[in-house]
């Protein structure tokens, strides 16, 4: 396949500002890919060369993209300076200094999406001393071959810019109508994408083998499995008759998720987001090396940052540390982690996500050796309000963010990346007079104003629908910010600038930037209003009024842990205003 082939597709797609439009295309897109290289022309699409848990990435800064458009134009580097100022987007830079580049350099003849996927795998494979020239040569072939739209992409591409705004969930949608014959079939696709966290996979397996071998995909050491997550709820009592009874309550660390897989020795550890984090946690190896007591395994835990000196365990942000890779010794010896066992997935040739709770947890008992720095959760098997309340204080007092209640029930499967139920949390805010913390998406900016001039004044901010897969804005935040966060958000939200709305993006608020969804933030704000401009539950609670997240301020927590489509959902705030009516109501004399 050609690759102007596929960047005609691009272009329209990122001319889009409609969902279903978008879907068509990659519908389209998908019947023209051939199945041998389908899983590639997925990642593209995705922006990606790889899924995330392979842990390579292109990372190729825009400083040295602008090079090799130097050197593939011919053209000074003032003018590539100054041109890059105004665009702002090392694509529409190359685009319009290669239109006039000398005849010589000019094409040869077309690139095909293999072409291009090769050499951006080099790019990302190159490493160590003379990395930079190699990975400058590569690039600077490619552009010279390409013509200046393809160019464009094939920068953007290498800079992580491609912000067409497909996610992996929108490709499903696609494959469920190509390969599976209508949106019927979707759950099929999802669980087999559940099990994986693979779209490139599914998508070839789907052109290779249709909708039966989507059906037969099975878990495996090496690809994460995306995580169960829970439904929230604010008193004991709902939660006891929520769940039908007994259940475990299991203490809520505040730390990092981890999703450990081991073979033998070989330990790879999975963030909530599938990325490979093993590099970050040597000595998280060594524990599992160590106290493990199983060939293969795929086992669930929560992490906390300690004090050293004092045991005590230390604020989920300490564990940031661990992101600088150049320092991961030193956060070793100054902020080692405690292990937190809470579920096991798989061991030994049998998926043990279709067992109940009970099972797993009787079988995680029986293969961790429990000791220094490794444990299994706390947990309490109750059937009564009273204790779990009791219990619930003692997890914060403690230093925990609350409990996490589970279903012991014969259906009490390990529901890959869903949110139901099955486990419901339990946490300190949800007691305070504010509503509940939610995560929103970053969509679209307003400049700042006086002492805010030169930066942004508020975000506005979007909660996701899984259904439709789009972002319906929620609220306008300004406050909780800190200088220093005010410094760092123009750099960090540039990367996802785009020129008009984004296709999954619903409001009816006009910004004077927009963002592709991708920034995630923690916001609190002071309670859930009907709202005629934004859009999440629209219609649903009164025509033509949506719902909004009054005075909502930034509590200070990038969830750098979360993609977009983990945000907070329009469902779970549509739930937070019912409870909150509910609230008033009971409070209210009749
Ligand atoms: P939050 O932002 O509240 O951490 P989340 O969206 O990351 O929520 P939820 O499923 O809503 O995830 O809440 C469960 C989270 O709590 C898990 O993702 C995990 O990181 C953490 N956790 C801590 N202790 C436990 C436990 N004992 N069992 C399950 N999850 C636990």
């Amino acid at each position: 396949m050609l690759f102007s082939q596929l960047v005609e597709y691009y272009e329209k797609i990122e001319a889009t500002t409609s969902r279903i439009e978008m879907t068509n295309l990659l519908v389209d897109l998908l019947k023209k890919s051939p199945p041998d290289i389908i899983d590639k022309i997925v990642y593209l699409t995705v922006g990606e060369i790889y899924p995330p848990f392979i842990g390579i990435e292109l990372g190729v800064a825009d400083k040295l993209a602008l090079r090799t458009i130097k050197i593939a134009s011919g053209r000074s580097e003032k003018l590539i300076r100054e041109e890059y100022s105004r665009l702002g987007d090392v694509g529409l830079v190359g685009e319009k200094l290669l239109q006039t580049r000398s005849q010589i350099t000019l094409h040869t003849r077309e690139l095909t999406v293999s072409d291009v996927y090769h050499s951006l795998e080099k790019i990302a494979k190159t490493s160590g001393e003379g990395a930079m020239e190699t990975k400058v040569q590569i690039l600077v072939g490619l552009l010279s071959s390409a013509t200046p739209k393809e160019a464009k992409y094939i920068l953007r591409i290498v800079t992580g810019k491609l912000r067409l705004g497909v996610a992996d969930m929108t490709i499903l949608d696609a494959l469920a109508i190509l390969y599976g014959g209508g949106k019927e079939t979707r759950e099929i696709f999802e669980r087999a994408y559940n099990i994986t966290s693979d779209i490139g996979y599914i998508a070839k397996i789907a052109a290779l083998e249709g909708l039966e071998g989507i059906k037969n995909i099975k878990i495996s050491i090496g690809r994460p499995v995306r995580p169960m997550l829970a439904e929230r709820l604010s008193s004991a009592e709902e939660i006891i008759s929520k769940i039908g009874g007994k259940c475990l309550a299991e203490y809520k660390y505040d730390g990092e998720r981890m999703q450990i897989h081991k073979k033998d020795l070989d330990v790879m550890i999975f963030s909530r987001r599938q990325e490979n984090i093993t590099s970050q946690y040597p000595d998280v190896v060594k524990l599992v090396q160590e106290n493990i007591l199983a060939d293969e395994a795929i086992l669930e835990c929560e992490a906390v940052a300690i004090d050293p000196e004092t045991y005590e365990t230390l604020p989920f942000q300490e564990l940031m540390h661990r992101k600088r890779k150049h320092e991961i010794e030193k956060a070793v010896e100054e902020y080692p982690v405690n292990l937190y066992f809470f579920d096991i997935l798989y061991l030994d040739g049998r998926d043990l996500t279709l067992e109940p709770l009970e099972e797993r947890r009787r079988t995680l008992e029986r293969i961790v050796k429990t000791g220094d720095r490794i444990y299994l959760s706390k947990a309490i098997s109750t059937d009564n309000p009273l204790e779990l309340e009791k219990f619930f204080h003692e997890a914060i007092e403690n230093g925990c963010e609350g409990l996490v209640v589970k279903s012991l029930g014969k259906e009490a499967i390990y529901r890959a990346g869903a949110r139901g139920w099955l486990w419901i949390k339990y946490k300190r805010d949800y007691k305070s007079e504010m509503i509940d913390t939610v995560d929103l998406v970053v969509v679209g900016a307003f400049y700042g104003r006086g002492r805010r001039s030169g930066k942004y004044g508020a975000l506005l901010m979007a909660a996701y629908d899984p259904e439709k897969d789009v972002f319906p804005s929620v609220c306008k935040v300004g406050s909780g910010f800190t200088d220093e966060d005010l410094e760092k958000l123009p750099a960090l939200l540039e990367p996802y600038k785009i020129p008009h709305r984004h296709a999954r993006v619903i409001t009816g608020v006009e910004t004077d930037v927009w963002f592709e969804p991708r920034l995630v933030l923690e916001i609190i704000g002071a309670e859930i209003t009907l709202s005629p401009i934004h859009r999440a539950g629209w219609n649903l609670i009164k025509e033509e009024s949506g719902l909004a997240i009054r005075f909502p301020r930034f509590t200070g927590r990038y969830r750098l842990d979360k993609s977009p489509e983990d945000c907070t959902t329009v469902d779970e705030i549509i739930k937070m205003y019912r409870s909150q009516l509910k609230k008033i109501m009971e409070a209210s004399p009749t």
